[in-house]
């Protein structure tokens, strides 16, 4: 089975129907990504850059995160998203600095975006290596937790503004560098027809999504039954966040453990979702679903099954499309 998936890493992930779905890779260092192209993904979707900051005393500096992205352009020739810090919650640094107050309830706290715009020193470093690495390569910068229009467009001007300063002193930069916002916090899902007039692109990041659609906390034990991507909650948010990503002509992928996951694979593709971003390690066996289905087919049963009424009716109907 292993050498039948083997034999899909240089091939496109096109439908039975041609429709052509792109395929990237997670990745937490900027060692991994050479894995990345080499299991068959087209690029990077989601560049956890918090790892640069975790097990460590001091701040990365500017220079040591220009070379950690450089290395990543360099090992990998597609499109790369890199997620600007996610600091907080279940990503702690472990210096004994803390970065903010210790909060009560931490994933509804100061984190990612959040701590970003509250310290913007230490996010205008990370923004300088971000843009002088853009004039390598095709990268686009992914803002986590966005849970308003407000921080986002907040976060867009700090990257304006870092962007003229590097011009200032004589930097070559990207033309372009797509700034797009992670869909991982209800309030963004509903309010994604709004955000998607200013995001270049969205990534759906169901981890959070799930956790805080369903009141669980992703990283306890007691509650983690409870932890449903088929929750008919978690799907509507889904699909309504790529459609006001297609209503808008702006790209919507997802980057959170559902899209590497076969036994959804269908129904996402049924949801309209074109971009998959997932552990590396999966990749192919999601391109070989891909690869055995109709996508036109698999859109007109989902349509119909998000109307369910009755829970077991729709959890059927979800099997069945792997029929
Ligand atoms: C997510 O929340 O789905 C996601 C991809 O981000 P992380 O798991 O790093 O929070
Ligand atoms: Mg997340």
């Amino acid at each position: 089975y292993r050498a039948s998936l083997v034999k899909l890493k240089g091939r496109a992930a096109i439908s039975r129907d041609g429709v052509h779905l792109r395929l990237l890779a997670n990745i937490e260092l900027p060692e991994d990504a050479k894995v990345a192209e080499e299991n068959g993904a087209e690029g990077v979707g989601l560049y956890r850059t918090e790892f640069l900051y975790m097990n460590r005393k001091d701040l990365p500096s500017e220079d040591e995160q220009y070379e950690a992205y450089s290395r990543i352009v360099s090992a990998v020739s597609g499109p790369i998203t890199i997620r600007t810090l996610d600091l907080g919650a279940d990503k702690q640094v472990d210096s004994g600095r803390t970065l903010g107050p210790t909060p009560n309830n931490p994933a509804l706290g100061l984190r990612a975006i959040r701590l970003c715009l509250k310290e913007p020193e230490l996010f205008r470093v990370q923004v300088r290596a971000l843009l002088r690495a853009s004039s390598l390569g095709r990268i686009q910068i992914m803002l986590p937790m966005i849970s308003n229009l407000q921080e986002f467009r907040q976060a867009c001007a700090a990257i304006d503004a870092v962007r003229h300063e590097l011009i200032g002193e004589g930097h070559r930069l990207a033309a372009q560098v797509p700034v797009g916002a992670m869909i991982e916090v209800p309030a963004a899902a509903l309010a994604s027809p709004m955000l998607a007039r200013h995001a270049r692109f969205f990534s759906i990041g169901t981890n959070d999504l799930i956790q805080y659609t369903l009141a669980i906390d992703r990283v306890d034990d007691e509650v983690n039954y409870l932890y449903d991507p088929l929750h008919p909650a978690v799907l509507q948010l889904i699909g309504r966040t790529i459609d006001a990503g297609v209503d808008a002509g702006i790209p919507v992928a997802m980057c959170g453990e559902m899209a590497g996951d076969p036994r959804y694979t269908r129904l996402l593709l049924g949801l309209g979702l074109t971009e998959f971003s997932m552990h590396p390690a999966s990749v192919l066996e999601v391109k070989r679903i891909i690869m055995d289905s109709d996508v036109g087919r698999l859109r007109r049963a989902v349509r119909e099954l998000l109307g369910c009424t009755e829970l077991q009716d729709m959890r059927d109907r979800i099997s069945a499309l792997d029929a």
